[in-house]
């Protein structure tokens, strides 16, 4: 039976990138030998970086004076890395979940850390849009899809001092307007690779401004001098990560993928409020298009498991909320077909009728 996978990440890619990384993995570009098994530094490898970079510069209509880095230790690694490039006095932070909370306490490790606003209080299931950026911090950081929680800044924010991202749950979801932003990060298992990776978008400028030593491998600027191959990459990972923005390319580019998403949200969050079993948990106006959080309505709780086992008879993947909200999850990133959500929502119907 075909399976509509809805996980939250590592998750869904387009089937393309499974299928041509698998190929390369036993024959990479008909050298006879595997992917894996070359050097990082072999003319071959070297084109894939160099197209990736410039790919995913041109999907995101990239400016001059911005570098793409792709570099290990997942969106987490960034949580550090950020400070350590850019913090010097003080830095502000937008809390809107488990992810944001975690950025902002590693940044606690380098000084004075002004947490803008938080939605803790109602279990992060809104943004705060109400908070003042405070004019002498060094950059403020933003979560711009809380993967855990549902919820999602829909525009590219404008902010008095450098912008700082991160984009891990929702990057090539929508055109965004990089100039806006100092720094874009995140971990690419959701739209673009599979785990191992992580993106950095970076304004040049904004680096070789903070006093103190940083750590070789920490510090963005090698990795711009390197061109991500300072050390050995993530290759494989590189490699899919190239065969997912090519798909992306050929389908019409981001704003393409935009349409799309919006029309597979749209059509979750109206059965999700029309279906008499269930109701959103996110605050209507920020309700995420890449991952669309729900539970059972209160009576008919005790329904939840039941569900959760119908819906996995039907090949309906990857669909249990993450433990801090409970009830359901359904992840519908790039990737996912438009008939997975439609598999979903006939599914809830189904269990509607029957109960
Ligand atoms: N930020 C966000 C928004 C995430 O969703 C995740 C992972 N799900 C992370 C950061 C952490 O990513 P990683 O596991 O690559 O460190």
């Amino acid at each position: 039976m075909k399976k509509h996978n809805f996980n939250a990440g590592p998750s869904i890619l387009p089937q393309s990138t499974i299928e041509n990384t698998a190929k390369a993995i036993l024959d990479f570009d008909g050298i006879g030998l595997s992917i894996m098994e070359i050097s990082h530094r072999s003319k071959e490898f070297q084109a894939v970086m160099d197209e990736a970079t410039a790919l995913f510069k041109e999907l995101l209509a990239i400016s001059e004076g911005y570098s793409v880095l792709f570099l290990g230790g997942g969106a987490s690694m960034q949580f550090a890395m950020v400070p350590f490039n850019l913090f010097e006095k003080k830095a502000a932070y937008l809390n809107t979940g488990t992810w944001a909370s975690k950025a902002l306490k590693e940044a606690k490790l380098f000084g004075e850390v002004i947490e803008v606003a938080s939605s803790k209080e109602a279990n992060f299931n809104y943004i705060p849009k109400q908070y003042t950026i405070p004019s002498d911090a060094d950059y403020f950081h933003i979560t711009t899809n809380n993967t855990i929680f549902g919820t999602e800044l829909h525009e590219d924010i404008d902010s008095p001092v450098p912008l700082v991202a991160d984009m891990s749950s929702d990057i090539f979801s929508r055109p965004i307007d990089v100039s806006k932003y100092a720094l874009i990060y995140g971990g690419a298992q959701k739209n673009l690779a599979p785990a191992g990776l992580a993106f950095v978008i970076v304004k040049d400028s904004v680096l070789g401004k903070v006093s103190r030593a940083i750590p070789t491998m920490l510090d963005y600027r090698t990795h711009i001098k390197e061109g991500s191959m300072f050390n050995t990459p993530p290759v494989v990972p590189v490699y899919a990560a190239l065969q997912t923005l090519k798909w992306m390319k050929e389908l019409g580019g981001i704003s393409v993928l935009e349409k799309i998403n919006k029309e597979k949200a749209a059509l979750l969050y109206d059965e999700i409020d029309r279906n008499k079993l269930f109701k959103g948990t996110a605050a209507i106006e920020d309700r995420s298009l890449m991952n669309i959080c729900f539970v059972m309505n209160d009576e008919y709780k005790s329904l939840e498991e039941e569900f959760g086992k119908f819906a996995a008879a039907k090949g309906l993947i990857g669909i249990k909320g993450h433990r801090s909200v409970g009830g359901f999850r359904a992840s519908t990133y790039n990737a996912l077909p438009k008939a997975s959500v439609i598999a979903l929502i006939d599914a809830m119907k189904e269990f509607e009728k029957a109960h």
